[in-house]
């Protein structure tokens, strides 16, 4: 298998990582209907083990017998853990190796569950997955960002149907976060004060694009949403790093995403989606600026010839009325 390496645009300062392993999966070549997909072929249904990459981790179903999640490498990587994150000079460009980690969480046994539509408990278990799996990976001094995300349906990039999220792991923080935390810290050295926790009691103060809220979390459509329909989850209490959520939070966040995405599959009929944990880089995990969110971004417009050039969204719906749909 030949392995991904990582360049940096000099012009943006964004890395471009190259994966040529992901040429190779057939799903590239041929159109898929995720719906019409059989489990008789999916590598993630029980009795398939045959075509399963080895099980890193697996935790019990809460309820009854036999396992309810499973963590493997994904097949096709984007990146990899065999080689070093050093980064050399070539000519006037910057390059490295494809340093990294790249797993898929199977998030039930069933092949067509999803978290809008599975119990309470299964949701606690894949988030428990989600933790565990965080902080074995943030260990290694190397690994500087963890993105744990979810694609649901063809449109968001998913290729199978059974249920599962995936973690990628990377030696580098990319700009489009340096970026997040550069804001972050200004605005706290401005007012000495969180961000994101001001703008959470703003948010709950003024109540018009708040969905939900439980002990732990709020869930809001944000100011300045980007597409349609989009929501954060974010922690009430200060935290920098999703690795330091207690238990009382993963029930509570449970609680919150499987209503979240209840709502957008009750109310826009199950839309494609990706959600993403956003948390901080190895380098902030304690910092007082830093607070981590998951971010749900319904897949309902398509970024188009505008939006490459000026790296502006066009949002065609207005984020009070949003809210107001989700909430109802
Ligand atoms: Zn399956
Ligand atoms: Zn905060």
């Amino acid at each position: 298998m030949s392995k991904s390496h990582i360049r940096l645009n000099k012009t943006t300062r964004e890395w471009v990582i190259y994966a040529p392993s992901r040429q190779k999966r057939p799903q590239d070549f041929k159109q898929i209907n995720l719906e019409e997909s059989d489990s008789h072929y999916c590598p993630f249904c029980p009795e398939n083990e045959d075509h399963l990459e080895p099980v890193i981790l697996e935790l019990p179903n809460p309820i009854k017998q036999g396992w309810q999640t499973r963590v493997v490498e994904n097949k096709y990587p984007v990146l990899t853990p065999d080689t070093h994150p050093n980064r050399k000079m070539n000519g006037i460009y910057v390059t490295m190796m494809g340093y990294g980690q790249h797993e898929v969480i199977i998030e039930s046994p069933h092949h067509n569950q999803d978290i809008a539509t599975m119990p309470l408990k299964a949701v606690e278990t894949v988030l428990e997955t989600y933790h565990q799996r965080y902080l074995e990976l943030m260990t290694a001094h190397e690994n500087m960002m963890i993105i744990i995300f979810r694609n649901h349906g063809k449109k968001a990039g998913a290729s199978l149907k059974h249920p599962h999220s995936q973690i990628i792991m990377t030696g580098i923080v990319p700009q489009h976060i340096r970026l997040r935390e550069r804001e972050a810290q200004r605005y706290y050295d401005q007012w000495a004060r969180c961000l994101y926790c001001d703008m959470l009691y703003f948010e709950l103060h003024t109540e018009t694009r708040i969905i939900t809220e439980n002990h732990s979390f709020v869930c809001f459509v944000p100011f300045a949403a980007e597409v349609p329909f989009e929501m954060w989850i974010i922690p009430k209490e200060h935290q920098a790093d999703f690795g330091s959520i207690s238990s009382r939070q993963k029930a509570d966040l449970a609680l919150i995403l499987k209503d979240a995405l209840g709502r957008l599959y009750r109310k826009l009929n199950n839309p494609d989606y990706n959600y993403v944990i956003n948390t901080a880089a190895r380098y902030k995990a304690e910092e007082p600026q830093v607070h981590w969110y998951l971010q749900i971004r319904p897949r309902l417009t398509t970024p188009a010839g505008f939006e490459i050039g000026s790296g502006m969204n066009i949002n065609p719906s207005i984020p009070e009325l949003d809210a107001k749909f989700l909430r109802s």
